[in-house]
This record gives C-alpha cells, sequence and structure tokens, in this order.
C-alpha cells in the first residue's frame, strides 16, 4: 500500500498560514476601534479554521475517527463563527437556537458516516454542503448590502461567491470508485483543489472584509472630524471646505441663509446652559432633515448656521427659510417647569457670478441682521447687488 513520505500534502498549508495572518489582522485593525466587536468574532473564525487544519495536519488526536470528529467540529465552529462575525457586522445574529441546531446536525451525522455507515464521501458532501446552507442563509439575511454602497457590494458578492463555492467544488472533485483511506486522501487532486481553492477564496473574503473594516473607520474618522457634536451638522471648516466644492461644481444658482437663534442668551441666563445646548441639537436636527439633498449646514458661530442650497435663486431660497422658520417655532423644550418655544431669524442672500463664499455668507448675514433690526422671528433677502461698476452708472443717468 503507498504511504506518503509526508502525512499531508504541503499545498494544505497556505490556507493556515494565510488565515493565521488575517485572524492576527483582524485583532489589529479592532484595535483602532473597539467599538467593532465583530472583528473579533471574524479573527475567532479564522483562529479555529487554523485550529482545525492543525489537527489534520499533526494527525491530532491520533487515529481517523477522533482526528475526523474533533477537527471537523472545530471546522464546523469555524463556519458558524464566521457567519456570525458577518451578521454582527450588521447588527444581526445567527442565535444561539440556529448555531446549537446546525452544529449538532452536522457532528451527528459525521458520527454517523464514520461509524455506523462508514463513508469519506458522505463525510465530504455533509460539510460541504453544510458549510454552503450555513453560509447562503448568512448571506440571504445580508441581501440588503447587495444596494449598499461600493464597500457593502463588495463584501456582499465576495460572501455570496464564497458560501457558493462550497457546493460544486464538492460534485466537481469528490473521489469516485473504490473507498480510499485518509493518507491516500490526502495527496489526492481534490484534496489540493479544494485547500488552494479555499484558500483563495478565504484570501477574497478576509481582505473585503478588512476593506471595508478600514473604510468604515476611515468615514467614522472623518466624521468626527467634519461633524459639530452637538447639532450634528458641519463644523465651520467642513461647510467651507463642502460649500467652496458645491459652488466649483454647479452652473445652476446657489444660495446661501444664515440662520441665527432669538434671544438665546436670554435661554441660557434663564434655564440653564444645558437648556440651551437641547435647543442647539434639536435645531441641528431639524435643519437636517428640512434642506432638499446636495445642500449643505455649518454652525458658523455659536447659535449661527449657514446653509448653502444649490440650485436654489433667492426666491426659492426665502421660501425654504420661511417653512424651516414656521417649523423652528413649533419646537418645544423644557425651560423650568414649563414647555416653552423658541424663534429665529434668518437672512438670505443668492450668489453673485463669482461671488467669494465668505463674501455671499456675508451678505447673507447683513440680511439677518436687517431681521434682527426689524423685529426678529422673519427672514429677509438680500437684494441683488450690480453686475458690474458700468451699470451702476448706466443706472444712474
Ligand atoms: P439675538 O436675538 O440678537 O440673536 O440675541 P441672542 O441672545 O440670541 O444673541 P447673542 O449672540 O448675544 O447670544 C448668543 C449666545 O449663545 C451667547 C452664548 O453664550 C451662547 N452660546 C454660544 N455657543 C453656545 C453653546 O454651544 N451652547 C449654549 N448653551 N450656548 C451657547
Ligand atoms: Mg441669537
Ligand atoms: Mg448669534
Amino acid at each position: 500500500m503507498w504511504t506518503p513520505v509526508f502525512p499531508v500534502n504541503p499545498a494544505v498549508l497556505i490556507g493556515p498560514a494565510v488565515l493565521l495572518v488575517f485572524s492576527v489582522a483582524f485583532v489589529g485593525v479592532w484595535f483602532f476601534d473597539r467599538t467593532m466587536r465583530y472583528l473579533l468574532v471574524l479573527s475567532a473564525a479564522c483562529a479555529l479554521f487554523v485550529l482545525g487544519a492543525s489537527m489534520q495536519l499533526f494527525r491530532w488526536p491520533p487515529g481517523t475517527g477522533p482526528n475526523a470528529l474533533a477537527s471537523g467540529a472545530v471546522y464546523t465552529a469555524s463556519v458558524l463563527v464566521l457567519a456570525e462575525g458577518l451578521l454582527r457586522r450588521t447588527g444581526k445574529t445567527a442565535g444561539w437556537a440556529f448555531h446549537g441546531a446546525a452544529f449538532a446536525a452536522i457532528m451527528g451525522l459525521t458520527v454517523y458516516f464514520l461509524y455506523v455507515t462508514p463513508s469519506l464521501s458522505a463525510r465530504i458532501y455533509l460539510q460541504n454542503f453544510g458549510y454552503g446552507l450555513i453560509l447562503l442563509i448568512a448571506a440571504f439575511r445580508l441581501r440588503i448590502l447587495a444596494s449598499g454602497t461600493a464597500t457593502e457590494r463588495l463584501v456582499f458578492w465576495v460572501f455570496l461567491v464564497f458560501a457558493l463555492h462550497f457546493l460544486p467544488r464538492t460534485v466537481l472533485t469528490a473521489p469516485g470508485g473504490a473507498p480510499i483511506t485518509a493518507s491516500e486522501f490526502a495527496y489526492t487532486k481534490f484534496w489540493t483543489v479544494l485547500h488552494l481553492s479555499l484558500a483563495m477564496m478565504g484570501t477574497g473574503l478576509a481582505l473585503a472584509l478588512l476593506a471595508a473594516a478600514v473604510t468604515d473607520i476611515v468615514n467614522k474618522i472623518s466624521m468626527e472630524r467634519d461633524q459639530d457634536a452637538l447639532t450634528g451638522v458641519d463644523n465651520r471648516r467642513a461647510f467651507e471646505r463642502k460649500a467652496l466644492a458645491l459652488m466649483a461644481g454647479t452652473g445652476r444658482p446657489v444660495s446661501a441663509a444664515v440662520a441665527d437663534i432669538d434671544g438665546f442668551k436670554a435661554i441660557n441666563d434663564r434655564f440653564g446652559h444645558a437648556a440651551g445646548d437641547k435647543v442647539l441639537s434639536e435645531v441641528g436636527s431639524l435643519l437636517r432633515s428640512s434642506v432638499p439633498e446636495g445642500a449643505v449646514i455649518g454652525r458658523i458661530g455659536g447659535e449661527e448656521f449657514a446653509i448653502l442650497v444649490p440650485g436654489m435663486d433667492r426666491e426659492a431660497a426665502y421660501e425654504l427659510a420661511e417653512r424651516i422658520r414656521l417649523a423652528i417655532t413649533s419646537l418645544r423644550f423644557r425651560g423650568g417647569e414649563e414647555m416653552r418655544t423658541v424663534t429665529s431669524s434668518f437672512g438670505i442672500a443668492e450668489r453673485q457670478e463669482n461671488e467669494a463664499l465668505w463674501a455671499l455668507i456675508e451678505r447673507a448675514d447683513r440680511s439677518l441682521y436687517e431681521a434682527k433690526r426689524t423685529g426678529r422671528n422673519r427672514t429677509v433677502m438680500a437684494r441683488p447687488v450690480p453686475d458690474t461698476p458700468q451699470q451702476v452708472a448706466g443706472s444712474a443717468t
């Protein structure tokens, strides 16, 4: 009988080696953002796979039956933990009942095909179809990702291909004909293809998941950098950056609105700074939900907001500002024992040709001052400024 020199084909070392690196990489990324706990679950899935492969490699525990059972249990756990990690990524879970049932079914059948009706082929079919099925169920529950951002779509499709690849590879490469021993099996084309394809697919999936995690972290960091924590709108610097980009990229009219809460100092003085903060955050979220897509909102002063709306002339911007101003009057905040209301004033200006951002905001701000001067709780539009000095001269004659 043929006896291999080395008990296992060296090709099977590639998968575990790569996944060991990924297991460490997932923990490494988790260090940057400890709230992303699913990365630890994914790391555990990789580590379990490496453990299962090592058990087969080093023939521990010894004996075909015990080894197949123990490594099978660890591989099955690895697949279940992988599915759990992907679900956790989107705030879902497979649940203990699912994990328990899937594990019991696969291990029960493994015992059956080891001791009751021994069949290596049946065990291979069982594991591959079982794993494919578990992962496909997870992929189905994650189908919403298919219509998400580019990274979400990448994760979804790579995961789906990974799940699906468990199904055909068994049929295409499972050994037919006479039953063979595990040692002979370890050198078959099937075994090599099985491990190389798993290594490739696993690498692809792990890379996609790492890319997604890094993208999430970068997005979160830039969000924290850009956002005003209290109101949720952009801070002054982010407002300026986004507003300049908006003005550079549009041939359509652009209008600016500057809003300021009326008598805000009195709210702070009478009801405390916390009450003032509450008003600010309420106004911030109202602004965010009231502006059209593509508009930029910034907190440019203590209780002063600037809004830049593309595609709106000053009349349209006036109507928008009036709608928001009225909506602000229906906000309620607790001041002392009672629920109270708050008002705001708006200044509007439409951008003149080649007008600089802060020149435009300055004109809107002058209209705001006018609104304050003439009684507050109102919106004032800036008159269009003459285009050129020649026109001024022309209109004077
Ligand atoms: P007006 O109607 O003319 O706008 O009067 P006002 O009292 O609203 O105007 P003023 O600019 O004098 O007051 C702004 C106040 O906003 C002063 C400052 O203490 C307060 N403020 C600035 N930033 C914050 C903040 O983050 N939280 C709170 N609670 N208050 C703030
Ligand atoms: Mg004010
Ligand atoms: Mg102010």
